[in-house]
């Protein structure tokens, strides 16, 4: 029995093949790094701007060529999505997200874009053009959250509330996108309550993907400046993985489960995963899921 929806599933059952996502570094920056929003960006973002930016120099075609040679060697029968990931992948004017996006396209076998946004970048201008794209292929909207609780919103220096996230999921869901929402389960200034309500936002806001991020903390960032100073208190792993089990418990059983933990990045980390790799997290929260007999939804109950 599978106790969550998982991503590589639910692309098998549409796609029959493996999909793997290509991470391209576009150039964009942050309105809240740059001003416009906010100064110094969010306390955990590092100067990649949260995203994994190999071959960052080279262009997007080049970087779509050399990601396919690369999960070509690993994998025989597999298709891309271009994963617009660091920064906020919305934050130009709509020509030159027009160009940026057509570049990933250009290549036949990326059958899909994956936007990494912020809820407050999300004009409808944008919306007209991603519903042009999706025209030929599958569209994901990602919208960063973290947590529904605005006080740790404004700790966290996100720069928008949970006003502005709730505004920019019903623009597109009334226009049908498919909309993938971060959150990070184990903020330390959240409690089990918060854990529970932020899914159950997202629940009822309809919203059809969930990538669940454990916190970690990278050197240079206000976050890793709280921490050396003794002003952050990491929790445990346990509670890492009650956490997650809860917000699975509460979450609606329809929504997909893109990621369980976060993949901290290999240079630059103070405190990531409890020292253990992604999969060794994943694999903990399988087995307890396992040990309690419970899954996504089963408290679903409460809309
Ligand atoms: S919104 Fe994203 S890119 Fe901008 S500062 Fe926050 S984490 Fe970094």
């Amino acid at each position: 029995m599978e106790r969550y929806r998982k991503l590589s599933r639910y692309f098998k059952e549409r796609y029959g093949v493996r999909i793997q996502r290509i991470p391209i570094f576009a150039g964009f920056t942050c309105p809240n790094r740059d001003g416009t929003k906010g100064k110094g960006g969010c306390i955990f973002c590092d100067a990649t701007g949260s995203g994994f930016a190999a071959f960052r120099n080279l262009s997007i075609k080049e970087q779509v060529f050399k990601w396919k040679e690369i999960y070509k060697r690993k994998f025989k029968n597999v298709k891309f999505f271009a994963y617009f990931q660091a920064f906020s992948n919305t934050y130009a004017p709509v020509e030159i997200l027009r160009e940026k996006y057509s570049q990933a396209l250009a290549d036949d076998e990326i059958i899909g874009l994956d936007i990494s946004t912020r809820p407050d970048v999300l004009p409808e201008e944008v919306l007209d053009l991603l519903e042009e794209f999706r025209k030929k292929v599958e569209v994901h909207l990602e919208l960063g959250l973290q947590t529904a609780n605005y006080k740790t919103l404004k700790i966290l220096n996100r720069g928008h509330t949970l006003a502005e996230f709730i505004d920019a999921t019903i623009r597109a869901k009334k226009r049908n996108f498919a909309v993938v929402t971060h959150v990070i389960v184990n903020l330390p200034w959240d409690d089990i309550e918060d854990v529970v309500e932020t899914a159950k936002i997202i629940s009822a806001l309809g919203i059809d993907g969930v990538k669940i991020h454990s916190l970690y903390i990278v050197k240079n960032t206000p976050l890793a400046k709280m921490y050396e100073k003794g002003k952050v208190k990491m929790g445990t792993l346990e509670d890492y993985i009650d956490r997650v089990i809860t917000f699975l418990e509460y979450l609606s059983p329809s929504i997909v489960i893109h990621r369980l933990a976060a993949d901290p990045p290999h240079e630059g980390t103070i405190f990531g995963n409890w020292g253990l790799s992604k999969t060794q997290v994943v694999n903990l929260i399988e087995k307890e899921l396992e040990k309690r007999n419970t899954w996504q939804g089963k408290k679903y109950n409460y809309l």
